[in-house]
């Protein structure tokens, strides 16, 4: 049986752009509608993912994006033409999940949607147990053996990554995607200094595994 189908609302004022992502998330399996204005997207009834406009023609997106996240947990993805850094960070200051830049293809924006609900799993403060090994995602504590470690940010996130979905190869480029910025191009040689230090916390080398050219692992413990 395939599971419950997640839904996703476009709120887009062009026509042609709607239609195209109905069609495109449709096919790829999921429940999508349209709405052309923001006040309808704030009127209707909560769906898994949210792909927001910022350029609507009654309230301005990233108003929508606000309001959206004061009353739910939807997963917002904003979505627009605007393409200034300034743009993007208020847009993920006012609880946008992800945002992407016009034009793009359907292929990252599904790439994009599965990776806002892959996180979307684990929020609201679940406590992920591998092994010896405890993260708390809410009050963001890490413990080995019962005993606190303390991590930056980074390698915070990076655990986080990991410990998710323990033993999934998780490639380096979506590490960097997910603990440093969603649009990260450069190298990712800069991975491996943070990864050192949380495996030397970690105090055993072999529970993060490394899959060369590949990416990292929580190994089996
Ligand atoms: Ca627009």
């Amino acid at each position: 049986m395939s599971s419950p189908q997640v839904s996703v609302l476009v709120v887009e004022d062009d026509p042609g752009i709607a239609t195209q992502l109905v069609r495109g998330l449709e096919r790829a399996g999921y429940s999508a509608d349209s709405v052309t204005m923001g006040v309808e997207a704030l009127n209707r009834p909560r769906t898994d993912v949210v792909l927001l406009d910022l350029g609507l023609p009654d309230i301005d997106g990233i108003d929508v994006c606000r309001r959206l996240r004061r009353s739910s947990d939807t997963a917002i993805i904003v979505v627009t033409a605007r393409g200034e850094e300034s743009d993007r960070v208020l847009a993920l200051d006012e609880g946008a999940d992800d945002y992407l830049v016009k034009p793009f293809g359907l292929a990252e924006l599904l790439a994009r949607i599965r990776a806002v609900l892959r996180r979307g799993r684990v929020t609201g403060g679940e406590t992920l147990r591998h092994g010896s090994l405890m993260v708390d995602l809410r009050t963001r504590k890490v413990l080995v053996n019962e005993a606190e470690i303390a991590l930056t940010p980074k390698e915070f996130a990076i655990l986080e990554c990991l410990a998710t979905d323990p033993g999934r190869l998780v490639s380096r480029q979506e590490i960097v995607e997910r603990a440093w910025d969603e649009h990260w191009y450069g190298p990712t040689k800069v991975l491996d200094v943070h990864m050192a230090a949380l495996r030397k916390k970690l105090g055993d080398p072999a529970l993060i595994e490394t899959v060369y050219g590949h990416g990292f692992r929580l190994a089996d413990t």
